[in-house]
């Protein structure tokens, strides 16, 4: 790890075409991560592209020149000649090429040096150097350090810093969860670049459609069920709902993070159906750990307190095979709620 920094400070050493790789359904990390790197990298006069999977939410369409991203389910074909082209590659926000799907494919088994940023567990082998620290809030605060450990703090501008603190903001529910002493001096760092903390807090938080709204109510009043013996709750939505409310990506977003507002609830499960698969998101609090749930059961991961996996079995038996497994977490629910309340 050491001597990561000063690999990647070799590595930019001379002008490069860089392309940036970030994962699918990008959140604010992924986009802030990846643009704030880009401004970066372009004010040292590297040539930048940012790539990724799938769209991002319409919300982050404030984000300077985020409409320079490429999509690779839409823009295919110029994505692969970025990829062709490219001398060096990041891989921001995510650690195993399962999170970009065939994006990586024509990359991944060349020596191209490949440059990983991340804060998720148990990063896979990909690239090198690897800069993976877990205990971070968000990819955004790594970037931030990457950049100071570089010695160009004093590079951040502020298009730069609203790219980053975005990200901070959606990774951190707004400074609710990772926070560390560490982030709230790096947040004021990049509000003495410059950030306009408000106009960001505002794009990011007050960008509810009517639709948005309903569909919240609909959740809630219709899709909850709660299972008080195992403090979990969880929200479910059919096919049928998704093409009733014209679901779309990000319309979603937060509605899992509503079970946990009752203090006597741990863990919160959103079970979506997809056209081909059921995705399930889970949410905790405090020591209770769901990455290993969606690990075990869903072939997934992510962090302790949020976490992703996706199912082929039907809706139904998903939810209940959630379900079933709950009692073998009993104990640890348990302990992790009285050890939350006791703090
Ligand atoms: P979300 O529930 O918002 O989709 O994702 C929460 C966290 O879990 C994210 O940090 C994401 O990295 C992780 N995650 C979500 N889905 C998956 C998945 O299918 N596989 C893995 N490994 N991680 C996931
Ligand atoms: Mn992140």
């Amino acid at each position: 790890m050491p001597n990561s920094i000063e690999e990647a400070r070799h590595l930019l050493a001379t002008p490069q075409e860089i392309v940036i790789f970030s994962h699918r359904n990008p959140d604010g990390d992924a986009v802030g991560s990846s643009l704030g790197l880009l401004h970066y990298l372009r004010g040292r006069g590297h040539d930048v592209t940012i790539l990724l999977p799938s769209n991002y939410p319409e919300f982050l369409g404030f984000l300077p020149e985020v409409e320079q991203i490429v999509i690779y389910d839409d823009q295919t074909e110029q994505a692969e000649a970025r990829i062709a082209s490219a001398t060096l590659f990041f891989l921001l926000d995510f650690n195993s090429f399962d999170r970009v799907d065939k994006m990586a494919d024509s990359m991944k088994d060349d020596a191209r040096p490949r440059i990983m940023i991340d804060h998720h567990l148990d990063p896979q082998p990909i690239a090198a150097p690897i800069f993976s620290r877990p205990e971070r809030s968000s990819t955004c605060e790594m970037v931030y350090e990457f950049i100071d450990e570089l010695g160009d703090a004093n590079r951040v501008n502020s298009t730069i810093s609203d790219c980053l603190y975005a990200g901070i903001l959606t990774d951190t529910g707004g400074f609710k969860y990772s926070t560390t002493p560490l982030l709230f001096r790096t947040a004021a760092r990049l509000l003495e670049a410059g950030t306009d903390a408000y106009k960001v807090a505002d794009h990011v938080w007050n960008n509810m459609s009517e639709k948005q709204l309903r569909l919240l109510g609909h959740c809630l009043a219709n899709r909850m069920e709660l299972l008080p013996e195992y403090r979990t709750g969880l929200i479910y939505l059919t096919k049928e709902d998704y093409e009733h409310f014209d679901i779309q990506r990000g319309d979603t977003e937060g509605v899992v993070n509503y079970i946990l507002r009752m203090p006597e609830m741990m863990i919160a499960a959103f079970i979506h159906e997809q056209p081909t698969i059921v995705k399930l998101s889970l949410r905790s609090k405090g020591e209770m750990d769901v990455q290993q749930i969606c690990k075990a059961l869903f072939r997934g991961g992510g962090h302790r307190n949020a976490a992703g996996g996706a199912s082929f079995a039907p809706l139904g038996s998903t939810i209940n095979r959630f379900k079933k497994a709950l009692p073998r977490y009993a104990e640890e629910i348990e302990a992790s709620y009285h050890q939350f309340n006791n703090q």
